[in-house]
């Protein structure tokens, strides 16, 4: 009976009540109803909701998730969100090794979403009290367990107030010599908020499994404080937990570790954690290298995050000023890399619309991955699209938008090749406003690990004096008809300038432009 290995991952959720307090209050909590056999899509299959039983004494809602592995591969596809097609997500997608546990953690959160946040507008107050609960789990992968399968499931789930059963399931009952699977049954009791139950479902079951079937990005730590906010923090198998949930990546692991200790100390100061977050996020001059291997290399200077922040988060900032100033709603970020700046947008309620366009089908499935496009909401994936062009070439796509981000992108080009960026940008597709970052040449001087003569990044095909840089940009704005402000980013030297150099672009006759392009 393994149900992983039929493709089935099953939970069943319980509880009792009475005649004035019914169990089948259950339906309003899970925003599920009880008379109704309902169907899911999620990103890994179909989940199914039911409930076999469903009286004023016992109520019960089962989830059966039927794991479809080619959904991995259509998801990767885009799912029809226009314009991703032709995303090469392939990558993507075969780096999630099939795990039972955190399908059904994702599944949990796919379907019972109101009910983890603990909405219930329905019977407002419902999802404040603790509810008698009993959850049923047939068959829950426990991989590599530390101290035993059936004795983790009591150190994971006891400490939050359950009486845990556990037992391993044989391999197959017909032949006991064969031993335990990698299974074990679980049933957990307890009093517990339905909210509550599920936060510590969605973390627990992946680090009862010890493997995780997606990419473990860093913003991993931001749900797992998330889901583990009022519990986590307290728990004797903290570290355990956080190791295991993220996979064992230790700088992930550490990182969480200290956002959790500062948490406390900031009584979950928001700002702070946000700070830190842009701190780690951020992938200062390494540009398209891996995300994660930078968190590693750079965890050990984010442990207290004080100022000065890095370039990169400096850099991003200045950008979203600058855009800020020109009121810009729909927003190109071209050569977007790994997507840092589409997320930053993303956040920004002003902010309608961002197509992110890169040459490298390799950052577009980076960015696609650390924006976690496959889960986002119907409404925040309509504002993003990711696509794949050149920019040395006009393109359709890119007409019609109040601003275009160059972030960095420029130095990438053959010098001889620039004019046609220009011409595709400025000319063809003609935004209202274009702010382009550079490098300042002056700079790297100050820069000490950087060897004299050389650039910052291996693949900057020049970088230029701030003389340069002012001169190509108010070249540019005369032959397109804008208007160029440039000015320094980062900390400002009295000699060389600052290490980054923005140029922003205001296009001098938007009104005849728009009536003579639309
Ligand atoms: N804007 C991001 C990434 C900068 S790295 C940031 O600020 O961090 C430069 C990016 O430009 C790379 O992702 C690279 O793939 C992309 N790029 C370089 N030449 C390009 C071209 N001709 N067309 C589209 N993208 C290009």
């Amino acid at each position: 009976m393994d149900w992983a290995i039929l493709g089935r991952v099953f939970i069943s959720i319980s509880t009792t009540g009475t005649a004035e307090r019914p169990a089948t209050d259950l339906g309003f909590l899970l925003h599920k109803h009880p008379a109704k056999v309902q169907r899911f899509s999620t990103a890994h299959g179909v989940a199914h909701v039911f409930y076999p039983e469903a009286t004023d004494t016992a109520c019960t809602a089962a989830l059966l998730l039927e794991v479809d592995p080619l959904a991995l591969v259509r998801q990767g596809r885009g799912k029809g969100r226009g314009g991703s097609p032709d995303l090469a997500l392939a990558q993507y997608v075969n780096d999630r090794p099939y795990a039972a546990s955190s399908l059904l953690a994702v599944a949990l959160r796919t379907v019972y979403r109101s009910a983890m946040k603990g909405v219930c507008e329905q019977r407002p107050g419902l999802a404040e009290h603790p509810l008698p609960l009993r959850i049923e789990l047939p068959a829950v992968p426990v991989g590599g367990a530390e101290g035993g399968a059936t004795a983790m499931v009591g150190r994971l789930f006891e400490p939050l107030g359950w009486s845990v059963d556990a037992a391993a399931v044989p391999l197959d009952s017909a032949f006991p010599a064969w031993g335990d699977s990698r299974y074990a049954k679980v049933s957990l009791t307890g009093e517990l908020r339905l909210a509550d139950a599920l936060q510590q479902l969605y973390v627990l079951l992946p680090v009862l499994d010890g493997a995780k079937h997606y990419w473990v990005a860093p913003d991993e730590v931001d749900k797992l404080l998330a889901a583990g906010q009022g519990w986590l923090a307290d728990h004797p198998e903290l570290d355990l937990i956080t190791r295991r949930y993220l996979s064992r990546r230790w700088s992930l692991t550490r990182l969480a570790m200290e956002r959790l200790a500062l948490a406390r100390l900031a009584e979950s100061d928001d700002r702070e954690a946000e700070e830190l977050d842009n701190a780690v996020d951020d992938v200062p001059e390494t540009e398209t290298g891996s995300a994660v291997e930078a968190v590693q290399a750079e965890t050990a200077t984010v442990a207290v995050a004080e100022k000065p922040q890095p370039l990169a988060v400096q850099r991003r900032e200045a950008i979203l000023a600058a855009l800020a100033e020109t009121g810009a709603a729909r927003v190109l970020d071209l050569g977007c890399g790994q997507g840092e700046l589409v997320g930053a947008l993303l956040k920004d309620a002003r902010v309608t619309e961002v197509l992110g366009l890169d040459v490298s089908s390799r950052a577009l499935s980076a960015a696609a991955r650390k924006l976690r496009l496959d889960r986002m909401s119907e409404r925040q994936a309509s504002r993003v699209r990711l696509v794949q062009g050149a920019l040395t070439y006009t393109d359709a796509r890119l007409k019609g938008y109040d601003a275009a981000v160059l972030s960095e992108v420029i130095e990438h080009l053959d010098l001889p090749r620039l004019p046609a960026l220009e011409f595709a940008v400025f000319g063809s597709a003609r935004p209202t406003a274009v702010v382009v970052t550079t490098p300042n040449v002056e700079y790297n001087v100050r820069w000490e690990t950087l060897p004299a003569g050389h650039v910052r990044h291996s693949d900057h095909r020049f970088e230029w004096t701030r003389a340069e840089f002012t001169g190509w940009a108010e070249q540019v704005a005369g032959k397109y008809g804008y208007t160029v402000t440039v000015r320094p980013v980062g900390p400002l030297d009295a000699e060389v300038g600052a290490p980054t150099q923005l140029a922003l672009f205001r296009l001098d006759n938007p009104a005849s432009e728009g009536s003579a392009t639309r």
